[in-house]
């Protein structure tokens, strides 16, 4: 027999311990709405209280991190741990660099991770962190003193069987080489404490691509369930770091035309599509150049660049006629108005390539129109599932080929979205992926909750 579970009185207390963290509120507003109906179906877990323990993080580390620039001038940043949830395995989560960091958005996507996780197949508890130090602009000198103060503080808490932090926004190969250099230094050990590092010191083949692949992946996927592939789809993306890279990269070779990319500046047009070579070019200018997007469109005359207009209340990024889109920028980059845009100009497949893109609003509205929308936690778990590749590989203390790892991505995708598509059937809202990836990830970390005792 069923017995209804209040998960709104639950959420009250959240809201009221921690008014100010709307990210993190947003997110699991989210979750709640989704598993209602498993706390209703299952009494067990209420009894538990496994949500209100959910919620609360099992440890949270917040510290200082004094470094000094070229000049010789000391700054002071904060740095964070959030160790969210470890009854499936360590904690696992990136760290973020950028300076709009702080302890709701950083609980929020440890949040997040939690259920990511979950969905991989592989055991791994969930984390994040980070700094509200900006990478952008900063010599390699400079980074590399950041990063070390960093460390310095945060070894005490992480280890390869503890928590094994990884990238995110401004955390890329440059930052996890300074990172796991001093870890090694401090700890005397050569451990998988870090992932995604260098082919040749313990990365893995595949890691800076999955996240982007995997959220291609995700959208093939998802549009096999209509019969149809990604060849011949015009296709919005955004942002111009890692994962955007690689989706860009990964929808070309499927067939598909990109014909947008962006960063904080502003979003370039490439009507007549961005090619291999142009792909190329901006992997230069981001990744080593570090410039700006804007200057695709010097190179390139046939696009077009639009500047970042704060005034308007939406992207016009979101708005040129396509068939899918792949957000990969950030969070809440789709707002109620940008999610309309895209229903109006044909879109029908969207794929989250960045964490918690789309606001509540748009995400109903994607629901209603019954569009093959993908949410973050699911269509861009191939990040950390190559993640735990990389750290199955550390221990074993071997290497697996690019082809091996590549389809070990591509089965694990495949994996999540039948996990997604089975929940959200199992629980009486078919099509719902939002559903399915909350409740198929809730569940066996509950279950993990349940079987270790009260913690
Ligand atoms: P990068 O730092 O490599 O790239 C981030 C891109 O997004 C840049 O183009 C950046 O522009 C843009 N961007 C960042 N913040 C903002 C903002 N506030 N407004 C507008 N544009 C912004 O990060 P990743 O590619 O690694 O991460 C992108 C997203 O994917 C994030 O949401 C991340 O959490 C998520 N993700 C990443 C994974 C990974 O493996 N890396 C795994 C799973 C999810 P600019 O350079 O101007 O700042």
């Amino acid at each position: 027999m069923s017995t209804v579970y209040n998960t709104g009185d639950v959420y009250d207390k959240v809201v009221s311990r921690d008014p100010d963290q709307k990210e993190f509120l947003q997110a699991v507003h989210e979750v709640f709405e989704s598993v209602k109906v498993v706390m209703d179906r299952n009494p067990e877990y209420g009894k538990a209280k496994i949500l209100e323990r959910i919620v609360e993080p099992e440890r949270v580390v917040s510290f200082r991190v004094a470094w000094t620039d070229d000049r010789g001038e000391i700054h002071v940043n904060r740095g964070f741990r959030i160790q969210m949830n470890s009854a499936i395995g360590p904690y696992k989560g990136g760290l973020r660099f950028h300076p709009s960091v702080n302890l709701s958005i950083l609980k929020f996507l440890a949040f997040e991770q939690v259920f990511k996780n979950s969905l991989t197949t592989l055991p791994m508890g969930g984390g994040k962190g980070g700094s509200d130090f900006d990478p952008k602009g900063k010599s390699d000198a400079e980074v590399m003193r950041f990063c070390q103060s960093f460390m310095m503080e945060l070894h005490k808490y992480i280890g390869p069987d503890t928590d094994v932090p990884a990238g995110d926004i401004g955390v890329g190969g440059r930052e996890i080489g300074y990172l796991f250099g001093t870890y090694k230094r401090l700890k005397n050990e050569f451990s998988g404490v870090l992932t995604g590092k260098s082919l040749n010191w313990g990365g893995s083949l595949i890691r800076p691509e999955a996240t982007g692949y995997g959220s291609v992946y995700f959208a093939s996927e998802m549009l096999a369930t209509r019969n149809e592939t990604l060849a011949g789809k015009t296709c919005l993306v955004s942002g111009s770091g890692n994962v955007s890279q690689y989706t860009v990269q990964k929808l070309i070779e499927l067939g598909a035309k990109v014909v947008t990319l962006s960063d904080s500046s502003g979003y370039i047009y490439d009507e007549s599509g961005i090619t291999a070579e142009k792909l190329k070019y901006v992997m230069t200018l981001k990744n080593i150049k570090r410039g700006r997007i804007s200057e695709y469109s010097e190179k390139y005359r046939e696009a077009v660049f639009t500047p970042v207009d704060s005034s308007k209340d939406y992207n016009p990024l979101w708005d040129h006629k396509a068939d899918c889109a792949f957000p990969s920028a950030t969070q809440n980059e789709i707002n109620g108005k940008d999610a309309q845009n895209l229903l109006k100009n044909g879109v029908y497949v969207v794929s989250e390539g960045s964490n918690m893109p789309t606001t509540p609003d748009g995400v109903d509205l994607f629901i209603d129109k019954k569009i093959l929308y993908g949410p973050g936690k699911a269509a861009n778990a191939g990040g950390v599932s190559v993640s735990g590749l990389e750290m199955s590989q550390n221990s074993m203390r071997l290497k697996w080929s690019r082809e091996e790892v590549d389809n070990k991505l591509r089965q694990i995708m495949k994996s999540i979205h039948k996990s997604c598509v089975d929940a959200s059937e199992e629980y009486g809202t078919p099509g719902n992926y939002v559903n399915g990836a909350n409740i198929a990830g809730f569940v066996k970390v509950a279950d993990a909750m349940l079987d270790q005792g009260l913690f």
